[in-house]
């Protein structure tokens, strides 16, 4: 239908986001999909049978707009024995519906127009844009691609007397490099006697590899006094698709983010967050995930070794990037379309992750899938 009302649009140069596009492209070709981070393996059938009894016990009506109490409570106590921070379950934790939520009620609540926006590229797709609706400026600093890691001189050049919140994220999304004692004690440094609010993207917190440790902000005092971390239960329980999550910050924080977070969804699905307080009872249900993930990026990682790719080293998450540009002079957009129609296995191509389409000649592929689908799709990636 043709519309009667011209329109401006207020993010002209977006488009349809790249999990979408690739996403369909790749049922279009019956491709293998490594591409999104989500699993295409069932969740534990008493997380699904813990929302059907909450269902049955009538739990169908709006949930409490911070979130089901007895969730909020598990989570702090959660946090406290994981992080040593203690965040008042009343105050300082709400249930949101899904870490983007969390994220665009944050920055809504937080971010006035006119105020910078420091945050760190390759960056999952929605940061900027959300900035930018606001009326503040998203200021991108590029990780260095040989070693994935944050220049913090040039933060810190970056820094001025307009910067209001820096994001973070960590295990990182899309590259799987996390944060080292050394990220932490630069930024502590950078943001201290500042009143910059840190945005901390931690939903995969209890995917970290190698014996290595996730550093939430909320290990860090005088990071958490200043934070606002996001996590997420559908990457923690394999349920993506249930859009629940939890935000946690200082309560003066909180109280704003709750203010944007109540006139944009009110409360997040009531009977899943019956379900995720059981769940959180037994913590082998998270402390087993890093383990779990560790196998499969080891898998896809051992499967590819005969291929032409140059793997990047993953530390977390549930990615990897694999280097193309060694045998390749395509731009990643034409190389991951190729591999759908040809190879048939969907990638997300990394200029996705930058907002000035940097192409850096690198696929993003993610483990979070069965095994079978790993081993097929590295057999199939082995004969490009
Ligand atoms: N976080 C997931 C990813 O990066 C999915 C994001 C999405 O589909 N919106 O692949």
């Amino acid at each position: 239908m043709q519309s009667a009302c011209s329109q401006r649009s207020k993010l002209p140069d977006v488009g349809t986001t790249i999990f979408t596009v690739i996403g369909q492209l790749s049922a279009e070709h019956h491709a293998l999909n490594l591409s999104q981070g989500a699993p295409n393996f069932a969740c534990d059938v008493q997380l699904v049978e813990g929302v059907a009894q909450a269902m049955r016990a009538g739990h169908n009506q709006y949930a409490p707009m911070s979130g089901v109490a007895a969730l909020r409570h598990a989570l702090a106590d959660k946090v406290e024995r994981l992080y040593g921070a203690r965040f008042d379950a009343d105050d300082e934790i709400t249930v949101i519906a899904s870490a983007s939520e969390g994220l665009y009620s944050a920055i809504s609540a937080l971010v006035h127009p006119g105020d910078e926006v420091t945050y760190f590229e390759p960056a999952f797709d929605s940061y900027a844009p959300i900035v930018r609706l606001q009326g503040a400026t998203p200021v991108a600093i590029k990780l260095s691609l040989q070693d994935l890691t944050i220049d913090w001189d040039e933060v810190a050049a970056a820094i001025n007397s307009k910067t209001r919140m820096i994001i973070v994220n960590s295990p990182h999304n899309p590259t799987g490099s996390v944060f080292t004692e050394h990220d932490i004690e630069r930024l502590t440094a950078l943001t201290r006697n500042t009143d910059i609010v840190i945005l901390s993207d931690e939903v995969y917190e209890h995917v970290v590899f190698d014996g290595g440790i996730h550093h939430s902000m909320a290990c860090h005092p005088a990071l958490a006094e200043r934070s606002v971390i996001v996590s997420s239960f559908g990457k923690t329980y394999h349920v993506t698709g249930w859009r629940v999550g939890y935000c946690m910050a200082p309560a003066t924080l909180m109280e704003e983010i709750r203010k944007v977070h109540q006139f944009m969804v009110f409360s997040a699905d009531t009977p899943m967050q019956y379900a995720f307080a059981t769940a959180l009872n037994n913590p082998q249900s998270y402390l087993g995930l890093a383990e779990f993930y560790q196998q499969k990026r080891d898998l896809l990682a051992n499967a590819l070794q005969s291929s032409r790719f140059e793997l990047l080293p993953s530390r977390g998450s549930f990615f990897m990037l694999a280097r193309f540009s060694g045998f390749s002079n395509e731009s990643d957009n034409d190389f991951a379309v190729r591999l759908i129609r040809e190879a048939k296995v969907a990638t997300i191509p990394l200029s996705a992750f930058y907002s000035d389409g940097t192409d850096t000649g690198i696929i993003r592929l993610s483990f979070s899938k069965d095994n079978d689908t790993l081993l097929e799709g590295a057999r199939r990636l082995c004969q490009v």
